[in-house]
């Protein structure tokens, strides 16, 4: 029974065609603008605090370190939350992702998969990827183990206090807009928008992913310095993950 609940990074894609689909039936038919403005506020916390901030820029990168050690355990609940696999999980296809960018091998490459980028599926190996100091931590583990079945008593625990409507409108919708803003980006971020940078991959500075995924559009900014927190290199550049960092969160 527990490997139903076990988490692997080849079951996301169920997770984003459940989510998708109850979202469209719940927004379709019982459509609430108070419920669109919470499930807007759940994506913000989610891409800016959760993904950009806790997921990418503080665990994958190392990029800076945070005031208060505490400070780690909310932003990895809220990257919980977006629907694209636990902290380790992510964390490994992300590397990965750097490692062989637009390469044989990339998890999410327009260039070697193409259309199947919009679709997170990875294959999840523990033996392969490179995330020696995750594997070996505890909480990392567990939460990986277990990620389905703590999305699941997540959703329930919220149901039974307010109702299964409310619960969509502050779980199911934001992470469903979550998983598709991740993985278009995924696709457009290496396809499409200007260059500052040569860099060995295709990636590309692209305004409107930048702007609805919080800064992680200034993706060529990023392959070109993934250990700088900051992707916005001009003034133009609007980014709010760097800015929460600066001026919240940074030690
Ligand atoms: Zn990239
Ligand atoms: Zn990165």
């Amino acid at each position: 029974m527990t490997s139903l609940f076990r988490s692997n990074t080849l079951y996301l894609p169920y997770i984003q065609i459940l989510v998708t689909l109850i979202s469209a039936i719940v927004l379709i038919f019982n459509f609430s603008g108070i419920g669109m403005g919470l499930s807007l506020f759940m994506y913000i916390l989610i891409g800016c605090f959760g993904i950009s901030i806790g997921y990418h820029r503080f665990l994958s990168h190392s990029s800076f370190i945070l005031k208060y050690n505490w400070m780690q355990w909310p932003l990895f609940w809220l990257g919980c939350l977006a629907g694209t696999g636990s902290p380790v999980g992510w964390v490994a296809v992300h590397r990965e992702h750097h490692r062989r960018s637009d390469r044989q091998g990339d998890p999410h490459s327009p260039h070697t998969i193409g259309y199947k980028s919009l679709i997170a599926k990875y294959e999840y190996k523990w033996d392969k990827w490179p995330i020696r100091e995750l594997i070996v931590n505890k909480f990392h583990r567990f939460i990986h183990e277990y990620y389905f079945l703590l999305l699941i008593i997540w959703g329930l625990s919220i149901s039974l206090l307010i109702g299964p409507i409310w619960m969509t409108y502050l779980v199911i919708i934001p992470m469903a807009l979550s998983i598709w803003a991740s993985t278009i980006s995924n696709y457009v971020n290496h396809k499409f928008g200007y260059l500052t940078y040569e860099t060995p991959d295709k990636s590309r500075n692209l305004w409107i992913t930048a702007y609805l995924t919080f800064g992680e559009g200034w993706h060529n900014n990023h392959h070109a310095r993934p250990k700088d927190y900051r992707f916005g290199r001009n003034r133009w550049e609007l980014d709010l993950g760097a800015f929460v960092i600066k001026n919240l969160l940074k030690a």
